[in-house]
């Protein structure tokens, strides 16, 4: 009942009682108020405990207090608290970056995953002088006024151009700005040269996240990516892969090595840092050399790459790059994917789940693949309500953003086969509810 009392205190000063809008759980109504976290789950300050399948959105990726990235927290503390300042540590994570993912060539450290999705399309437009970026419906690329269209919105109007109306996810976007992009179907190969056919002198950059968990798990068709990375290329459109949760979740490459499809620049942020609010721009050397000090772009910021951060994600590269890493990350997908489907079979419940790496989506009502926001928007809203909110008050953490597309759920590498087993039996049991 503290949870309560701390939701009417919050409230005095924080709208809808949370620090952050996203921190606001629909179905119960208020934020989970933490108390603490280690291993693969997290106390409320009931002292409820809670298996956790959201893991900070994907940036928990190596679950919660992990002692790696602790330690290096607690060592950057001991350098001192270097704000603004430039350390042997910054490159060393470039390196770690370098290493792991195929087009970073060259890497520039952001705060968020927002910041490095808006830091690449300025960079893509310094590189061709061209003004439009072309996004596909329901990918989501941070809350910016220049990429944040037709994410979780109404679906919009198809044209006969090949793409949809742009509809902002938010008040207070100037509509000026809906002219400088074009919203198109994904996975979608005419509408996608139809739109690059007539708007190729004007396009700057094609961004996407080639593994869509912004709607649940959406994974591109290999051969639509390689025809856009073959379009881009000719057409002279910078091709951005928005990897801030895609990357090292289920390879330590992220989607592009994954699918082997390489972007001229891509975005990391969440599983880069595990924890740490840090993100990147990385790219090939060409492109990424408008930016400042070489080039004109400018992009840079007092709390860019601070010390905590870069020393925790160096921590957490470290670990993912050690082996045995990712064979664990995929057992454990395995054992989860496959539960939930026989957990839907056993259970009548009409719906599919699909994972790729650490994260999922789970569609109600649908038992086709889906492969796009339209399809993922058919999905049962009534039972998937019912769903997350028997799962969370059964102890297994769902997270809920109220939008008509399933969200992504996953675990962390702290998780193990035994969190796996636990949380289906929650999950046959909250469906069986359903
Ligand atoms: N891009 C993608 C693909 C994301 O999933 C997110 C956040 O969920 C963002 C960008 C924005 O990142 P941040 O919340 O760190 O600003």
């Amino acid at each position: 009942m503290k949870s309560q009392q701390l939701f009417e205190a919050a409230q005095k000063h924080l709208i809808g009682g949370a620090g952050a809008g996203g921190r606001y759980h629909p179905l119960l109504r208020r934020p989970l108020y933490l108390a603490h976290g280690k291993g693969s789950r997290f106390w409320d300050v009931d002292g409820k405990e809670y298996l956790d399948f959201f893991t900070g959105s994907g940036a928990n990726f190596l679950g919660h207090d992990h002692p790696a990235i602790t330690a290096a927290i607690r060592q950057a503390l001991d350098v001192g608290v270097i704000c603004n300042g430039e350390t042997a540590y910054h490159s060393q994570l470039a390196d770690l970056i370098a290493e792991a993912v195929p087009c970073a060539e060259k890497v520039r450290f952001a705060n968020s995953g927002t910041e490095a999705t808006l830091g690449a399309i300025r960079i893509a437009r310094g590189f061709t002088g061209k003004p439009k970026i072309l996004k596909f419906e329901g990918h989501f690329h941070g809350m910016h006024d220049y990429l944040w269209y037709n994410c979780a919105t109404a679906l919009g109007d198809l044209r006969d151009d090949g793409t949809i109306d742009p509809i902002p996810d938010s008040d207070g976007m100037p509509a000026a700005l809906s002219d400088l992009i074009l919203v198109v179907p994904f996975n979608n190969p005419g509408a996608f040269e139809k739109a690059v056919s007539i708007h190729r002198d004007e396009l700057a950059a094609v961004i996407l996240e080639p593994i869509s968990y912004n709607q649940g798990c959406i994974p591109a068709h290999p051969e639509f990516l390689r025809q856009v990375r073959e379009t881009c290329s000719r057409a002279g459109i910078v091709l951005i892969f928005d990897e801030v949760l895609s990357g090292f979740r289920m390879c330590r490459g992220g989607a592009q090595a994954y699918y082997g499809v390489t972007p001229d620049l891509c975005t990391l942020a969440k599983a880069l840092g595990g924890g740490v609010p840090i993100a990147a721009v990385c790219g090939k050397t060409d492109v990424m050399s408008v930016l400042n000090p070489i080039g004109r772009t400018g992009m840079s910021g007092t709390y860019t790459g601070h010390l905590t951060a870069v020393m925790g994600a160096i921590a957490c590269q470290t670990e993912i790059a050690k082996p045995g890493f990712y064979p664990h990350i995929t057992a454990l997908a395995d054992r989860l994917y496959t539960g939930i489907a026989e957990a839907l079979r056993v259970t009548g419940v009409p719906g599919i789940v699909q994972g790729i790496g650490a994260r999922f989506g789970l569609y109600l009502g649908v038992t086709e693949p889906v492969t796009n926001y339209r399809e993922a928007a058919r999905s049962n809203r009534e039972m998937e309500i019912r769903f997350i909110l028997g799962c969370v008050q059964r102890g297994l953490y769902l997270h809920d953003y109220a939008h008509q597309a399933p969200m992504h759920h996953g675990f962390s590498s702290q998780h193990t086969a035994e969190d796996i087993d636990e949380a289906l039996i929650i999950i046959e049991d909250a469906l069986r509810a359903v």
